[in-house]
């Protein structure tokens, strides 16, 4: 089957093609990301008015040319899928108003995906993954970790009390006046840093639940780097450095309780499997590897591509949800938030 999957729930916007065979494998035959960054960059942040105007102004063109990279009309299409939450409103509803247009005018059935499980099954389409896996998912948004035993089965085992660990990333950067997006940046400035010159805190560390908290850590590097204004190059290297091995080993901690809680629950899970853009950092899918290893299960983790927001991640979990017969209707809401636990197989609006 061939579904187109949209995505504008934050600062991407993305359409994107996939097909599925029968035998539950998955092709990309096309993957149209543009990133909103330059929109953005001037205040440091994400502007949920500008993304919203920004998307409205570019799907059209982004999702015609997702279809003709890929050789797709239309009518060829099985579904139509679209990110219905959580997320940024007003891009949610350009994204899904959006898909249910073309849903309607092609009589295209529409699947209203949970950005959170379109990143829980991507695994899927790149590897011959099985259920039940472990999902680390660390983004701008979310930091969870969650038991995926099977389409519209998840079960989230821990989460942040506070900061997510990509936004945690995004402030120690804007505080040490590192360019926005700051994630990358902090991990450039931490590679030439000491990370021993500053004892920051390792928060949650040996509780015996899988949550994660980051605004406390957060707060010490704020502290010590206001102290020693004006800073010195070789300071904010040292501060990076810190701030990342102290967020190492708070989630080389937090995923070994978090996998022993699936273990307890779900037996041996197939793999440990990472996703959203803080995966992309190096030092972090270091310390991922070795904690998949003393668990005694195998890490994978999609291309970097595929782990930050992406609109086959959607196509797909559309496709898995289509293949279920799981499709939804015009009245499926938009939603602001939308947590994964109450992403049940049936249809968006109905079952939860
Ligand atoms: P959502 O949370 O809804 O999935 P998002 O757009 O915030 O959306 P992503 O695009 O997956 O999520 O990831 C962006 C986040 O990842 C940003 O906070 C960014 O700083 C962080 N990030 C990207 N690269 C790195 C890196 N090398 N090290 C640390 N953090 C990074
Ligand atoms: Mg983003
Ligand atoms: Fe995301």
């Amino acid at each position: 089957m061939l579904v187109l999957g949209i995505e504008t729930t934050c600062d991407e916007t993305a359409a994107a093609v996939v097909a599925r065979g029968n035998d539950g494998s998955g092709r990309i035959l096309s993957n149209i990301v543009h990133s909103q960054t330059a929109e953005h960059a001037r205040f440091g942040g994400v502007v949920p008015e500008i993304a919203a105007r920004a998307h409205v102004d570019l799907l059209d063109g982004i999702v015609a040319r997702a279809m003709q990279e890929a050789g797709v009309g239309f009518a060829q299409l099985s579904a139509v899928a679209a990110a219905a939450g959580p997320g940024l409103i007003g891009g949610v509803i350009v994204g899904l108003t959006t898909a249910k247009a073309i849903a309607m005018v092609h009589d295209t059935p529409l699947v209203a995906v949970n950005h959170l499980e379109a990143h829980a099954l991507t695994p899927r389409l790149t590897d011959a993954l099985d259920f039940p896996y472990c999902l680390f998912l660390a983004s701008g948004g979310h930091t969870q970790i969650v038991a995926v035993v099977g389409v519209g089965e998840y079960v989230r085992l821990g989460t942040t009390v506070d900061d997510a660990m990509g936004e945690a990333f995004d402030k120690v950067a804007k505080m040490l006046s590192l360019p926005y997006p700051g994630g990358p940046e902090v991990e450039r400035s931490a590679a030439g840093g000491d990370p021993k010159r500053f004892a920051f805190p390792r928060p949650m560390l040996g509780r015996p639940d899988a949550n994660f908290s980051l605004s406390g850590l957060k707060t010490a590097v704020r502290n010590e780097a206001s102290r020693m204004m004006p800073l010195e190059p070789q300071d904010i290297c040292d501060l990076c450095a810190g701030f990342q091995a102290a967020v190492l080993e708070a989630t080389a901690d937090r995923l070994s309780v978090g996998l022993r809680l699936f273990h307890e629950r779900f037996g041996p899970p197939r793999a440990l499997v990472a996703a959203g853009g803080v995966a992309a950092n190096h030092a972090i899918r270091d310390a991922l590897q070795d904690v998949a290893a003393k668990a005694g299960t195998t890490l994978i983790m999609p291309p970097p591509a595929l782990c930050t927001d992406n609109g086959a991640m959607i196509a797909w979990a559309g496709a898995e949800r289509m293949a279920l017969g799981l499709i939804d209707t015009m009245d499926a809401p938009p939603r602001a938030r939308w947590l994964l636990d109450a992403t049940a197989a049936a249809p968006a609006g109905f079952a939860n």
